[in-house]
């Protein structure tokens, strides 16, 4: 105890990290996670305080209550957030999260996140994130309709193409999306596409949206594997989340490279097979029963489990929060590609920096679904449609770029990769934050 006081009283900064490892509970707010690792990263790069300072906060945030009405004839009053956290290096851009755990600090951080994400992809936008806290599983399409609309209702004098552009994240989807889309349209009396995006493609959708953030994920574990001299074909791995990401993940995965997907899950539990789980398979069960436990001729196993398994890839594609201080050291994966964001605290990459795992980091991993959401846009606003083939290849050069440029940062600053991307992505933002004269 006397050890650890003088530490305290010499050395603030280490002895405040020290202090919160012996003593605090794990922070698990995701806002206070993704300002303690932009702290870590400003500490590297010796940030101008006043630039620091300025990076911690989102610019603008709205509250609002959305009134629906409900098939019973009551009507409940929903709670909606729309951060855009920094519009320095264009207009904000991010998803829409519906979920019964959403707060204002988990939307803060996920805005965070994206500010990163579009500046280390190197992407002319900005970052933005929106929540309703509800729970669309208890819901009927049209409660669902009515509730999207009165989200845009809320929120249209605020977002456009030039301005903030909000795309599908956790339990949104193209339709809902083509819904806010209409209703944009009709409150501004005019045609604008690129005010959201991850539409449906007769809507002004792009081609190759939906797989972008795992293919672009796949990019990211093929450059991996090729530095750490992983053979993919018949490597192992282990998907955490059965979502648009996490099931893209596991068909890619299976089909561009040959790893042996052993096994994933969805909030209901998990599956196992040392044979590999065919992808058709799993989707088909999935189809007809709802959920992915109980798929035939597998063993069930715990999502907790799953995280554990001697896997060369662990890919967290579900929510944040999954790595911690409590899991950290019975990770045995080689390379962990996190398609999912905030998926790691960081009590668990002081783990796995240890460790030696390979960590393709969140806002790195999954850009590649806000890389083809730009396309879109450029898209949009061109009036003039790619092929899938041309969004695929293009979204490779950008992942295969943004890779590279954290891997070198890696190298030249000997830092852990989280610290490298955040690197590349806070020297981008705040170079446009001084550029325009605000810090
Ligand atoms: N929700 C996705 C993400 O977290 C995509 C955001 C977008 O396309 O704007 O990256």
């Amino acid at each position: 105890m006397h050890n650890v006081y003088a530490l305290f009283c010499f050395c603030p900064n280490i002895s405040y990290r020290i202090g919160v490892k012996l003593f605090m509970k794990e922070n698990l707010n995701p806002f206070a996670i993704a300002q303690a690792q932009l702290d870590e990263a400003a500490e590297v790069l010796g940030l101008d305080p006043d630039m620091h300072a300025f990076l911690r906060q989102p610019q603008r945030e709205f509250h609002f209550t959305i009134p629906v009405k409900m098939d019973d004839g009551t009507t409940k009053t929903f709670q909606g957030f729309r951060v855009q956290y920094s519009d320095a290096r264009g207009p904000a851009k991010g998803g829409i999260r519906f979920h019964p755990d959403e707060t204002i600090d988990t939307v803060r951080a996920l805005s965070a996140w994206m500010t990163w994400k579009t500046a280390v992809a190197d992407i002319p936008l900005g970052g933005g994130k929106g929540g309703v806290i509800c729970n669309p599983r208890e819901m009927s399409v049209g409660e669902l309709e009515r509730l999207s609309r009165g989200y845009m209702r809320c929120i249209a004098r605020y977002v456009g193409l030039f301005q903030d552009s909000p795309a599908p994240d956790v339990n949104t989807n193209p339709q809902i999306m083509a819904w806010m889309l209409d209703e944009y349209e009709t409150i501004m009396g005019h045609r604008e596409p690129g005010v959201i995006t991850g539409k449906p493609q007769p809507l002004g959708g792009s081609a190759g949206r939906g797989p972008a953030t795992a293919l672009g994920g796949m990019f990211t574990i093929r450059e991996a594997a090729k530095l750490l001299n992983i053979n993919l074909n018949g490597a192992t791995a282990a998907i955490q989340g059965f979502g648009n990401v996490g099931s893209f993940a596991h068909k890619l995965a299976q089909e561009m490279f040959g790893i042996k997907v052993v096994a994933v899950s969805d909030e209901f539990g998990g599956i196992y097979s040392a044979d590999g789980l065919d992808y058709n398979f799993v989707s088909n069960h999935l189809a007809q029963t709802g959920k992915i436990p109980n798929c035939p001729g597998t063993e069930p196993i715990s999502n907790q489990d799953l995280l554990e398994l001697n896997v060369d890839i662990l890919i967290p594609a579900a929510i944040e929060n999954q790595l911690t201080s409590v899991n950290a050291d019975n990770i045995k994966a080689r390379i962990i590609a996190e398609l999912a964001n905030g998926p790691t605290t960081p009590e668990a990459d002081d783990v796995f920096e240890r460790k030696g795992i390979y960590v393709i980091p969140d806002f790195l991993c999954n850009a590649g679904g806000v890389t083809v959401s730009y396309f879109e846009m450029v898209q949009n606003a061109y009036q003039f449609y790619w092929t899938e083939e041309m969004v695929n290849q293009r979204l490779d050069e950008k992942m295969t770029n943004a890779f590279h440029a954290v891997h070198k940062m890696t190298q030249d600053k000997n830092v852990y990769t989280r610290v490298a991307a955040y690197l590349v992505a806070v020297n981008r933002v705040a170079e446009a934050v001084r550029l325009r004269g605000w810090v």
